[in-house]
């Protein structure tokens, strides 16, 4: 049997514990070096900081009434767990690919509220902070225990959502979606004055620079830039330039590859 992957928080900078009294404290490590922080190039989360929130609680999920998220466990663990459970060996083969994506990190647990999970075969009983990769950029960041009892006791999500992706990759993805309700909206509107002309090529450009729409689609810009009349005011004129600059930039890089999976839908 592998080791158990999980990170020891010996090798950074520890904050000092959240101040949940029911929790067995540990005092913050002194004499860390900041050379040995790796935590300093994780993502920094607006509302969590960048650093494991070291709380002390570390429940092993091999005990008896600890359920930890399957995002939070090893092979390893889940295989003891059911061995240990069902009293036969584990029938299912080789889970590693999708188990060992968590690196657990020691000492961060917190107590999960079962009664606000949404229902679940299997509720859960600890949140632990997780390293992560983000699946976009591939930078490094933690999915925080804080964050999933938000995410799985106040939002609402199941059990079995779990955080792929860093927090500003999360926002962009959110900015596209609002960006692409604006332009679907725009779209569809037959006389658009000079302003929703405008907001929609900006629209447009944010999609190009995104990836999401294909860079083919500077054409559509470069239509609606042009039916905007000489004589509009001023800042609309300098608005204007400001793209068609931008239009430049990107069709300088029109022959690099480009993902345009909805472009078609909006009949380009
Ligand atoms: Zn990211």
């Amino acid at each position: 049997m592998r080791p158990i992957d999980i990170a020891e928080p010996g090798d950074f900078e520890i904050d000092p514990p959240c101040s949940q009294s029911s929790y067995r404290e540990r005092s913050p490590t002194k004499n860390m070096s900041s050379k040995s922080d790796k935590y300093a190039s994780f993502i920094d989360h607006p509302r969590y900081g960048r650093r494991p929130n070291v709380t002390g609680l570390n429940p092993n999920p091999m005990h008896r009434g600890v359920h930890l998220h399957w995002n939070t466990t090893s092979h390893n663990e889940i295989v003891a767990q059911f061995e240990a459970v069902v009293g036969k060996p584990w029938p299912y083969g080789d889970t590693t690919s999708y188990t060992d994506r968590p690196k657990r990190i020691a000492n961060t647990a917190i107590v999960a509220d079962l009664s606000r999970q949404t229902p679940a075969t299997v509720p859960v009983t600890h949140y632990f902070d997780l390293e992560r990769k983000c699946r976009d950029c591939e930078r490094p960041f933690i999915f925080f225990a804080k964050e999933q009892k938000h995410w799985y006791e106040v939002l609402g999500f199941g059990l079995d959502s779990d955080c792929v992706r860093c927090v500003d990759c999360r926002k962009k993805l959110q900015g596209i979606a609002r960006t692409r309700e604006i332009f679907e909206t725009l779209f569809h509107v037959e006389s658009k004055t000079v302003e929703q002309r405008l907001q929609m090529a900006d629209a447009c450009l944010f999609l190009i620079e995104s990836n999401v729409f294909s860079s083919r689609q500077t054409e559509r810009v470069r239509r609606l830039l042009n039916s905007i009349p000489d004589d509009a005011d001023v800042s609309e004129r300098s608005r204007h330039l400001d793209r068609m600059n931008r239009i430049l930039a990107d069709e300088r890089k029109s022959s690099e590859p480009s993902v345009a999976p909805k472009s078609r839908e909006l009949g380009q």
